[in-house]
Protein backbone atom coordinates (compact mmCIF):
# COMPACT_ATOMS: atom_id res chain seq x y z
CA UNK A 1 0.00 0.00 0.00
CA UNK A 2 1.69 2.96 -1.34
CA UNK A 3 0.56 6.73 -1.19
CA UNK A 4 1.36 10.17 -0.06
CA UNK A 5 0.79 11.62 3.34
CA UNK A 6 -3.10 12.13 4.92
CA UNK A 7 -4.50 9.35 2.20
CA UNK A 8 -5.64 7.08 5.05
CA UNK A 9 -2.91 4.28 4.19
CA UNK A 10 -2.37 3.85 7.94
CA UNK A 11 -6.26 3.25 9.22
CA UNK A 12 -6.77 0.46 6.07
CA UNK A 13 -4.11 -1.34 6.42
CA UNK A 14 -4.40 -1.85 9.69
CA UNK A 15 -7.68 -2.93 9.75
CA UNK A 16 -6.98 -4.85 6.08
CA UNK A 17 -4.33 -7.02 8.03
CA UNK A 18 -6.42 -7.42 11.39
CA UNK A 19 -9.56 -8.74 8.76
CA UNK A 20 -7.20 -11.18 6.98
CA UNK A 21 -5.34 -12.37 9.94
CA UNK A 22 -2.26 -10.87 8.72
CA UNK A 23 1.24 -9.01 9.87
CA UNK A 24 0.84 -4.97 9.67
CA UNK A 25 4.06 -3.28 8.76
CA UNK A 26 4.28 0.70 8.80
CA UNK A 27 7.40 1.12 7.03
CA UNK A 28 6.84 4.98 7.79
CA UNK A 29 7.75 4.55 11.20
CA UNK A 30 11.08 2.80 10.44
CA UNK A 31 12.08 5.98 8.66
CA UNK A 32 10.81 7.78 11.27
CA UNK A 33 12.41 5.98 14.05
CA UNK A 34 15.61 6.33 12.50
CA UNK A 35 15.30 10.13 12.01
CA UNK A 36 14.82 10.19 15.68
CA UNK A 37 18.26 8.92 16.31
CA UNK A 38 19.76 11.46 13.88
CA UNK A 39 18.11 14.12 15.89
CA UNK A 40 19.20 12.78 19.15
CA UNK A 41 22.53 12.74 17.61
CA UNK A 42 22.32 16.75 17.30
CA UNK A 43 22.23 16.25 13.28
CA UNK A 44 19.97 17.92 10.71
CA UNK A 45 18.51 15.06 8.16
CA UNK A 46 20.40 16.18 5.01
CA UNK A 47 23.93 16.01 6.76
CA UNK A 48 26.03 13.44 5.60
CA UNK A 49 26.50 12.28 8.92
CA UNK A 50 22.99 11.84 9.69
CA UNK A 51 23.65 8.66 6.98
CA UNK A 52 25.80 7.01 9.06
CA UNK A 53 23.50 7.47 12.25
CA UNK A 54 20.55 6.64 10.35
CA UNK A 55 22.09 3.36 9.09
CA UNK A 56 23.62 2.67 12.71
CA UNK A 57 20.45 2.86 14.51
CA UNK A 58 18.47 0.26 12.00
CA UNK A 59 20.13 -2.33 14.36
CA UNK A 60 18.79 -1.27 17.02
CA UNK A 61 15.43 -0.66 15.75
CA UNK A 62 12.19 -3.43 16.05
CA UNK A 63 9.45 -3.65 14.70
CA UNK A 64 6.15 -5.08 16.27
CA UNK A 65 3.94 -6.22 13.04
CA UNK A 66 0.62 -6.77 15.14
CA UNK A 67 -2.10 -5.03 13.47
CA UNK A 68 -3.75 -4.77 16.70
CA UNK A 69 -0.89 -3.61 18.74
CA UNK A 70 1.80 -2.39 16.56
CA UNK A 71 4.77 -0.25 17.70
CA UNK A 72 8.51 0.45 16.84
CA UNK A 73 10.99 0.42 19.53
CA UNK A 74 14.67 1.98 19.20
CA UNK A 75 17.12 1.03 21.67
CA UNK A 76 14.56 -1.35 23.41
CA UNK A 77 11.93 1.85 24.55
CA UNK A 78 8.43 2.32 22.03
CA UNK A 79 8.99 5.80 20.48
CA UNK A 80 5.78 5.75 18.76
CA UNK A 81 4.87 9.11 20.30
CA UNK A 82 8.02 11.18 19.80
CA UNK A 83 8.83 9.95 15.81
CA UNK A 84 4.81 11.30 15.37
CA UNK A 85 5.86 14.85 16.37
CA UNK A 86 6.77 17.67 14.64
CA UNK A 87 10.67 17.74 14.33
CA UNK A 88 11.08 14.29 13.33
CA UNK A 89 7.60 14.96 10.53
CA UNK A 90 10.67 17.93 9.66
CA UNK A 91 13.84 15.79 9.26
CA UNK A 92 11.94 12.32 8.24
CA UNK A 93 12.36 13.27 4.07
CA UNK A 94 15.81 14.52 4.32
CA UNK A 95 16.60 11.36 6.01
CA UNK A 96 14.64 8.96 3.78
CA UNK A 97 16.23 10.53 0.78
CA UNK A 98 19.69 9.14 1.52
CA UNK A 99 20.68 6.01 -0.62
CA UNK A 100 22.18 4.45 2.00
CA UNK A 101 19.57 4.53 4.69
CA UNK A 102 17.18 3.34 1.97
CA UNK A 103 19.69 0.10 1.50
CA UNK A 104 19.61 -0.57 5.39
CA UNK A 105 15.40 -0.18 5.92
CA UNK A 106 14.79 -1.99 2.54
CA UNK A 107 16.51 -5.09 3.35
CA UNK A 108 15.25 -4.62 6.95
CA UNK A 109 11.79 -4.70 5.46
CA UNK A 110 12.32 -7.90 2.99
CA UNK A 111 13.33 -9.88 6.08
CA UNK A 112 9.98 -8.55 8.06
CA UNK A 113 8.04 -9.50 4.83
CA UNK A 114 9.63 -12.69 4.01
CA UNK A 115 9.25 -14.13 7.67
CA UNK A 116 5.74 -12.99 7.77
CA UNK A 117 4.86 -14.35 4.31
CA UNK A 118 5.81 -17.46 5.78
CA UNK A 119 3.39 -17.00 8.95
CA UNK A 120 0.74 -16.13 6.84
CA UNK A 121 0.87 -13.02 5.25
CA UNK A 122 1.20 -9.35 5.65
CA UNK A 123 -0.09 -5.76 4.25
CA UNK A 124 3.02 -3.03 4.18
CA UNK A 125 2.51 0.83 3.48
CA UNK A 126 4.59 2.82 2.43
CA UNK A 127 6.26 5.07 -0.20
CA UNK A 128 8.17 2.52 -2.32
CA UNK A 129 6.56 -1.20 -1.41
CA UNK A 130 5.17 -1.96 -4.73
CA UNK A 131 7.77 -0.02 -7.04
CA UNK A 132 11.10 -1.47 -5.15
CA UNK A 133 10.61 -3.20 -2.12
CA UNK A 134 8.68 -5.92 -2.98
CA UNK A 135 7.51 -5.59 -7.17
CA UNK A 136 6.11 -8.95 -6.68
CA UNK A 137 3.13 -8.28 -4.73
CA UNK A 138 0.03 -10.04 -5.26
CA UNK A 139 -1.83 -6.86 -4.98
CA UNK A 140 -0.58 -3.47 -5.12
CA UNK A 141 -2.45 -0.12 -4.19
CA UNK A 142 -1.88 3.50 -4.73
CA UNK A 143 -3.85 5.24 -2.43
CA UNK A 144 -4.33 9.18 -3.49
CA UNK A 145 -6.56 12.74 -2.54
CA UNK A 146 -5.87 16.21 -2.98
CA UNK A 147 -4.04 18.17 -0.74
CA UNK A 148 -6.57 20.03 1.33
CA UNK A 149 -8.45 16.86 1.38
CA UNK A 150 -5.62 15.33 2.88
CA UNK A 151 -3.98 18.14 4.83
CA UNK A 152 -7.49 18.33 6.47
CA UNK A 153 -7.00 14.68 7.65
CA UNK A 154 -3.72 14.91 8.79
CA UNK A 155 -5.13 17.94 10.99
CA UNK A 156 -7.75 16.17 12.84
CA UNK A 157 -5.51 13.52 13.29
CA UNK A 158 -2.75 15.33 14.93
CA UNK A 159 -5.80 17.31 17.21
CA UNK A 160 -6.76 13.95 17.81
CA UNK A 161 -3.41 12.88 19.78
CA UNK A 162 -2.95 16.27 20.86
CA UNK A 163 -0.62 18.11 19.02
CA UNK A 164 -0.95 22.03 17.79
CA UNK A 165 -2.22 21.20 14.04
CA UNK A 166 -3.35 24.52 11.77
CA UNK A 167 -4.52 23.78 8.88
CA UNK A 168 -2.55 26.23 6.85
CA UNK A 169 0.80 24.65 8.16
CA UNK A 170 -0.35 21.22 7.74
CA UNK A 171 -1.27 21.97 3.71
CA UNK A 172 2.37 23.38 3.68
CA UNK A 173 4.05 20.38 5.46
CA UNK A 174 2.44 17.57 3.43
CA UNK A 175 3.32 19.86 -0.08
CA UNK A 176 6.79 20.05 1.21
CA UNK A 177 6.83 16.27 2.30
CA UNK A 178 5.42 15.65 -1.28
CA UNK A 179 7.58 17.21 -2.92
CA UNK A 180 10.68 15.91 -1.66
CA UNK A 181 9.74 12.37 -1.11
CA UNK A 182 8.42 12.84 -5.18
CA UNK A 183 11.92 14.32 -6.57
CA UNK A 184 14.57 12.56 -4.42
CA UNK A 185 16.57 10.65 -6.79
CA UNK A 186 16.57 7.22 -4.96
CA UNK A 187 12.75 5.32 -5.10
CA UNK A 188 10.82 8.52 -5.48
CA UNK A 189 7.61 8.32 -4.46
CA UNK A 190 5.23 7.02 -7.32
CA UNK A 191 2.65 4.30 -8.20
CA UNK A 192 4.30 1.20 -9.61
CA UNK A 193 2.49 0.72 -13.22
CA UNK A 194 0.75 -2.72 -11.86
CA UNK A 195 -0.74 -0.80 -9.31
CA UNK A 196 -4.46 0.07 -8.90
CA UNK A 197 -4.56 3.48 -7.88
CA UNK A 198 -7.69 4.81 -5.64
CA UNK A 199 -9.05 8.13 -5.51
CA UNK A 200 -9.92 8.48 -1.76
CA UNK A 201 -11.08 12.45 -1.90
CA UNK A 202 -14.60 11.33 -1.54
CA UNK A 203 -14.47 7.84 0.17
CA UNK A 204 -14.71 7.41 3.65
CA UNK A 205 -12.27 4.74 5.85
CA UNK A 206 -14.81 2.11 5.10
CA UNK A 207 -15.56 2.83 2.18
CA UNK A 208 -11.80 2.31 1.08
CA UNK A 209 -11.36 -0.91 3.42
CA UNK A 210 -14.57 -2.42 1.58
CA UNK A 211 -13.00 -2.14 -1.75
CA UNK A 212 -9.70 -3.69 -0.35
CA UNK A 213 -11.39 -6.28 0.70
CA UNK A 214 -13.06 -7.31 -2.07
CA UNK A 215 -9.89 -7.44 -3.72
CA UNK A 216 -7.91 -9.55 -1.59
CA UNK A 217 -10.74 -12.04 -1.68
CA UNK A 218 -11.28 -11.61 -5.27
CA UNK A 219 -7.38 -12.63 -5.32
CA UNK A 220 -7.96 -15.54 -2.80
CA UNK A 221 -5.45 -13.28 -0.53
CA UNK A 222 -7.13 -13.23 2.82
CA UNK A 223 -7.23 -16.00 5.50
CA UNK A 224 -10.37 -14.92 6.90
O1 LIG B 1 4.11 7.38 6.20
P1 LIG B 1 4.76 8.49 6.96
O2 LIG B 1 4.15 9.85 6.68
O3 LIG B 1 4.89 8.22 8.41
O4 LIG B 1 6.26 8.53 6.38
C1 LIG B 1 7.18 9.50 6.82
C2 LIG B 1 8.23 9.75 5.76
O5 LIG B 1 9.06 8.59 5.61
C3 LIG B 1 7.73 10.06 4.36
O6 LIG B 1 7.41 11.43 4.18
C4 LIG B 1 8.91 9.64 3.50
O7 LIG B 1 9.88 10.66 3.45
C5 LIG B 1 9.50 8.48 4.28
N1 LIG B 1 9.13 7.15 3.76
C6 LIG B 1 9.82 6.66 2.67
N2 LIG B 1 9.58 5.40 2.21
C7 LIG B 1 8.65 4.63 2.80
C8 LIG B 1 7.90 5.11 3.89
C9 LIG B 1 8.16 6.39 4.34
O8 LIG B 1 10.68 7.36 2.11
N3 LIG B 1 8.46 3.38 2.34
Amino acid sequence: MDGPSGTGKSTVSRRLAAACDAAYLDTGAMYRAVTLAVLRAGLGGAEPAAAEVAVGAVADLRSVTDPAAPAILLHGADVEAEIRGPEVTRAVSAVSAQPAVRTALVERQRALIADAVVAGGIVVEGRDIGSVVTPDAPLKVYLTASDEVRAARRSAQDRKAGRAAETAAVLADVRRRDRLDSTRKVSPLHAAPDALVLDTDDLSVDAVLTELLRLVHERGLCRE
